[in-house]
């Protein structure tokens, strides 16, 4: 290293610029930031507040309650990661529902779903379908596979969500945006670079110790340049253009639609939904599924959590009610939540 040149590591300790407010909009970059101490470097002028980016915990609560009534009701194979069991809906989860019988089968991708659903000819199976631009690649990839393999029992819940209107709808909530680089992956930095112009800084970050050291490090010292900016600290995996491969298939087989965000409310063109001539593998219109309205614990804050506004300690049931063997919310339950991130290394 040359002399005189400063590690990203000491240019974010001595950062003495204005207060400035970091929004980790991906929950991996919560959990990791805190699980290599990387807050206890940042100098108190800097916050990091958490974001929209655990695709758990925006989902919301009437999307559990209508996997609950298939599993109940319609007695479908609910196929799904983990994380959504234990996420309570307005009076069950789909832990609840499996122990009055539903069944419910834990998958680690779309494709293993689609492979219960061909081995299991004599089921009805949903896959629940939750994630941002990087999950819904293989939702899709799934749903086209059953198509080519005459398979009619498989069908998906979607709540896929796109990010780029959730940072326009958080654009006031901070002042730099620490964006997931597995996003941009596929979205490619085009969207990040356009939102430079409406006055919105980020910079791309990757996940190792490195590569969020240096993210921050670069974030701190163009803010202090006072001009709005975008840098691609991600280079070895994030392009400008993205997939192409992963954009084309999943505009082949969705459209964009209005998608409802736990904390958010309704943000406008933020969802997306099978196109027409899919709509057989949409559970929502195969099964009818009847509107729900979905409530969340009125204790629970993680709608304020998820915009930055406040911080999972600031929740009054946080690590006494709430815990993660007990979650309350969804932010406690999902290995990128927020409230899970600072009940397992903070606290603060
Ligand atoms: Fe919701 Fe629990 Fe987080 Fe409070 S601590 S906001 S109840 S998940």
């Amino acid at each position: 290293m040359d002399k005189g040149k400063k590690t990203a590591k000491e240019i974010i300790e001595e950062y003495d610029g204005p207060a400035v407010r970091i929004m980790e909009v991906c929950g991996t970059h919560t959990h990791e930031i805190f699980r290599l101490g990387i807050r206890k470097l940042l100098p108190k002028q800097v916050e990091l507040i958490s974001g929209p980016g655990c695709p758990v915990c925006v989902t919301p609560v009437s999307y559990i309650d209508e996997a609950v009534y298939l599993a109940l009701e319609k007695n479908v194979t609910i196929c799904t990661f983990g994380d959504l069991v234990r996420v309570p809906g307005t009076k069950k989860s789909l832990a609840d529902a499996r122990s009055e019988g539903g069944k419910i089968h834990i998958v680690y991708s779309p494709a293993d779903a689609e492979k219960y659903a061909k081995e299991h000819p004599d089921e009805e199976v949903v896959f629940l379908s939750v994630g941002f631009e990087t999950t819904t690649p293989a939702g899709c990839l799934s749903v086209k596979k059953a198509k080519e393999e005459g398979i009619t029992n498989y069908s998906i819940l979607i709540a896929n969500k796109t990010m780029p209107q959730a940072y326009e709808a958080l654009k006031e909530s901070a002042d730099i945006f620490l964006y997931p680089g597995h996003v941009n992956a596929i979205t490619g930095t085009k969207l990040c670079e356009d939102l430079v112009k409406e006055g919105v800084s980020g910079v791309v970050a990757g996940f190792t110790a490195k590569e969020l050291l240096t993210a921050l490090a670069v974030a701190l010292t163009r803010f202090q340049k006072g001009k709005p900016f975008f840098v691609n600290c991600y280079p070895r995996v994030v392009t400008e253009e993205g997939s192409k491969e992963a954009q084309k298939l999943v505009d082949m087989l969705m459209e964009p639609c209005d998608s409802e965000w736990r904390g958010l409310g309704i943000i406008p063109g933020s969802g997306l939904n099978l196109r027409p001539e899919w709509e057989m593998y949409d559970a929502r219109k195969k099964y009818q599924i009847p509107v729900m309205e979905g409530r969340a614990n009125p204790a629970c804050r993680c709608g304020e959590v998820l915009q930055g506004k406040c911080k999972p300690s600031d929740c009054k049931v946080f690590g006494t009610v709430c815990i993660p063997q007990h979650p309350v919310g969804a932010c406690m339950v999902s290995g990128e939540g927020a409230c899970s991130a600072y009940y397992m290394y903070g606290r603060e």
